[in-house]
C-alpha cells in the first residue's frame, strides 16, 4: 500500500495564505489559537495519521469486523490505535470546552478530519459519529443528560451513534416505526429495529450512547411525530460508571463494499431504557442540529480519499515504465519512459489533484463561515456566515463525495491492472469512498435540499452570501491582465450558474418536477463555480508570491493546476447548463411501468 503523507504544505497555504487563519485568534473564545499553537497541532495530527492510523488501513479492510456472541470485534490494532487516539487527546480536540473539550476552531479541525479520512476512513467513523452525537446532545439535551454523558463522550471513553434508518425507512423518516413508551419514572422504553447503524457495537469504548429516533404513543403520523431519545448500551450507575446492560443489542453486521473496518450494525431495541432529548415530536429538528457539521464532515471523507488516492497514483506514475513519450523517448537511458509523460495519465493525475486541492479550499471556506457563525461578535456578519453555511452544506457534502469517488476511480486507472488488484490499496480507496455519496442524505437528496429549500429560502437571501463575493471578485479584477486566464472562465461559468438559477426558480414554481429534474446537475454546476472562484484566488495569491521573488516551486504548481482546472474541468459547466435548460420533459415522459 502506498504511503500517506499529510499535505501540510497545502493545508498551511489554504489556512494562512488563502484564508485568514491568523485572524482566528481575534474571534472571542479562540484567543489561544494563534499560529504558534495551530502549527504543532497540524504536525502532531499528521504524525498520528501517518504512523498509527494509515498502517492499519489495509489490514483493517482485509480483516473487517466480527460479531462474536453479541460483541463486535474491530480488526487487530484498532483498539490499541483508539487507546492512543484517546491518550493523545484527539477525541476532545473539537469538543465543547464546557464539557472538557479543547474547542478547536472548525477552520483547523477540517484539516485534522481530512487527514484521518485519508489515513483510515473506517477508523475515523468511530470518533466522527461521537462528535455529531455530542453536538445534538449539547444543543437539545437536558442539563442532567449533558452532565451525565457529555464529559465521557467528549474525552472519547464513551462513543456515540445516530440511529435513524430502519429496513423500510431511509430517506423518508416519516415512515419510521420504533416505539417509545413513557414510564412512571420519566424514562421511556424503546422497542424496534434499526439497520445500517455505524459503530452501533464495537470494542473501542467502555460504553456506547445511541441517539435514536422513535415515536411516542400519541405521535402524529409522518415526520411531525418523531422524537429523539438517548439510549446507552450500559445504564450509568449512581457514580456515573457504566452499570447494568440495557435492552439494546447488535443483531447482525452488514456485509458491504467498503469501509469494512467500520462496524455497520443491525441494532435491536427490546424494551431498552432511554430518555427524551429535546421536545416530544421535535426529534428531527434535534437530529438535524448536527447535520450541517456532519454533512461537511462526510464531504471531508470524499476529500480525504481523493488526496490519498492522488498520492498513491502520482508516486506510481513517476516510477512505472511503460511506452515512450509521443514526442520520442524522454528518458532514453531507461527501457521505457515513466507513465507520467503520457498526456492521458497527466489528465487523470491533474484531475485528482485539482479536485483534492480545490475541495480542500472549499471545505476550509465553509469551515471559516462555521466559525464566524458561532463566534463573530457582529450579528450581521454572523447571520451572513450562517446563510453561507446553510447554502454550501449540501454542496460540500455531495460535490466532495462525488469528486472523491471520481478521483479514487481515476487513481485506480492510473495503476492499470495493478490498481484493480489489492496489493497497492488503490481499489480500497474506490470501495471506501463510495458510501459517502449515499449516507448522511444521499447526494440526490442533497441536491433537492439545495434547489427545494436553500434557493427559495427568504426569496433567495442565502444565495447572496455566495453570489455577492463572487460577482465582486470578478468585477474588481476585470482589467487585470495577469489574472485574465482565470477570471474570464470564472465569469463565464458564473453567468451560466445565474441563468440556471433563474431558470429553476421560474420553471420550479410552475412544476416542482422541473426543479427536481435539474437538481443534481445544478448542484454540480454550483460546486464547480465555487471551485473556480477558489482556484482563481489561489492563482492570484501564488502569482503575487512569485512576483515578490518567492522561489518556492509550490506556487508554480498551484498556477499550473489552476490553469488545468479552468481549461479542462470548468468547461463541464457548459454541458450542465445545457442539460438544466433542457428541462424535465424527456426525463418524465416514460410511464413508471415502462422502467
Ligand atoms: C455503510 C452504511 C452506514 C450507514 N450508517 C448509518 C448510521 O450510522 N445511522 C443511520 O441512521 N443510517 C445509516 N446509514 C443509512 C443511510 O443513511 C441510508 O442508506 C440513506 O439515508 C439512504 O436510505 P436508503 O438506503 O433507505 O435509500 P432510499 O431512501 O430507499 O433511497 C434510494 C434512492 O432513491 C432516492 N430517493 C429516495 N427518496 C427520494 C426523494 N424523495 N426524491 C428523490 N430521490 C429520492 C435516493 O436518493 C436514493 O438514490 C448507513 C448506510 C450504510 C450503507
Amino acid at each position: 500500500m502506498a504511503d500517506y503523507k499529510a499535505p501540510l504544505r497545502d493545508m498551511r497555504f489554504v489556512l494562512f495564505e488563502l484564508f485568514d487563519g491568523e485572524g482566528l485568534a481575534r474571534l472571542p473564545g479562540y484567543e489561544e489559537f494563534t499560529r504558534d499553537l495551530i502549527d504543532p497541532i497540524l504536525e502532531e495530527g499528521a504524525r498520528f495519521c501517518e504512523e498509527v492510523l494509515h498502517p492499519l488501513n489495509r489490514s483493517g479492510d482485509e480483516e473487517g469486523c466480527r460479531l462474536e456472541n453479541g460483541v463486535v470485534r474491530t480488526p487487530a490494532g484498532f483498539p490499541e490505535a483508539y487507546r492512543l487516539f484517546r491518550e493523545g487527546g484527539w477525541p476532545s480536540l473539537a469538543g465543547d470546552p464546557e464539557y472538557g473539550g479543547q474547542g478547536l476552531p472548525h477552520l483547523v479541525d477540517v484539516f485534522i478530519t481530512e487527514m484521518i479520512c485519508s489515513a483510515n476512513l473506517s477508523f475515523g467513523l468511530y470518533p466522527g459519529l461521537t462528535h455529531g452525537a455530542c453536538v445534538a446532545l449539547t444543543a437539545y439535551g437536558s442539563q442532567e443528560l449533558k452532565e451525565a454523558y457529555l464529559p465521557k463522550m467528549v474525552e472519547g471513553s464513551w462513543s456515540g451513534t445516530m440511529c435513524l434508518t430502519e429496513p423500510h425507512c431511509g430517506t423518508d423518516l416519516g415512515l419510521l416505526r420504533t416505539k417509545a413508551e413513557p414510564q412512571p419514572d420519566g424514562s421511556y422504553r424503546l422497542t424496534g429495529s434499526k439497520m445500517f447503524i455505524s459503530a452501533g457495537e464495537h470494542d473501542l469504548t467502555e460504553n456506547i450512547v445511541h441517539l435514536v429516533l422513535a415515536r411516542l404513543p400519541d405521535a402524529p403520523k409522518g415526520v411531525k411525530g418523531i422524537s429523539l431519545f438517548l439510549v446507552p448500551k450500559f445504564l450509568p450507575r449512581e457514580d456515573g460508571a457504566p452499570g447494568a446492560r440495557n435492552g439494546v443489542a447488535c443483531g447482525a453486521l452488514e456485509h458491504k463494499m467498503g469501509i469494512k473496518a467500520s462496524a455497520t450494525c443491525v441494532m435491536n431495541f427490546d424494551g431498552a431504557t432511554g430518555w427524551l432529548v429535546g421536545e416530544p415530536h421535535k426529534g428531527l429538528r434535534a437530529m438535524f442540529s448536527m447535520m450541517n457539521m456532519e454533512r461537511v464532515a462526510v464531504g471531508l471523507q470524499g476529500l480525504g480519499v481523493a488526496e490519498a488516492s492522488y498520492q498513491g497514483a502520482s508516486a506510481y506514475a513517476r516510477e512505472r515504465l511503460q511506452g515512450r513519450s509521443l514526442k520520442g523517448a524522454k528518458y532514453p537511458a531507461k527501457p521505457a519512459d515513466p507513465i507520467v509523460v503520457h498526456p492521458d495519465v497527466r489528465r487523470m493525475l491533474l484531475t485528482q489533484r485539482a479536485y483534492a486541492e480545490g475541495g480542500r479550499a472549499l471545505a476550509a471556506w465553509t469551515a471559516q463561515a462555521l466559525d464566524a457563525a458561532r463566534r463573530d461578535p457582529d450579528p450581521a456578519r454572523r447571520r451572513e456566515a450562517e446563510d453561507f453555511v446553510a447554502l454550501m452544506t449540501p454542496i460540500v457534502k455531495a460535490l466532495l463525495t462525488d469528486l472523491g469517488f471520481e478521483a479514487a476511480n481515476l487513481g485506480m486507472q492510473v495503476l492499470g491492472g495493478h490498481g484493480y488488484i489489492r496489493e497497492h490499496g488503490m481499489e480500497q480507496y474506490a470501495r471506501d469512498a463510495r458510501i459517502a455519496q449515499i449516507y448522511e442524505g444521499a447526494n440526490g437528496i442533497q441536491a433537492l435540499d439545495l434547489v427545494g429549500r436553500k434557493l427559495p429560502a427568504d426569496f433567495g437571501r442565502l444565495l447572496r452570501s455566495f453570489f455577492h463575493p463572487v460577482s465582486d471578485y470578478v468585477e474588481a479584477r476585470k482589467g487585470d491582465k495577469a489574472l485574465r486566464e482565470f477570471v474570464e472562465p470564472l465569469a463565464k461559468a458564473f453567468t451560466r450558474l445565474q441563468q440556471a438559477t433563474a431558470q429553476i426558480a421560474r420553471a420550479g414554481l410552475r412544476d416542482p418536477d422541473e426543479a427536481g429534474a435539474a437538481a443534481t446537475d445544478y448542484l454540480r454546476l454550483f460546486g464547480l463555480v465555487a471551485l473556480a472562484y477558489l482556484w482563481a484566488r489561489m492563482a492570484e495569491v501564488s502569482l503575487a508570491k512569485i512576483a515578490a521573488g518567492d522561489e518556492d516551486r509550490f506556487y508554480a504548481g498551484k498556477i499550473a493546476v489552476a490553469r488545468f482546472f479552468m481549461q479542462r474541468l470548468l468547461p463541464q459547466t457548459g454541458a450542465l447548463h445545457a442539460a438544466i435548460m433542457a428541462g424535465a420533459g424527456a426525463l418524465m415522459a416514460l410511464e413508471d411501468a415502462d422502467f
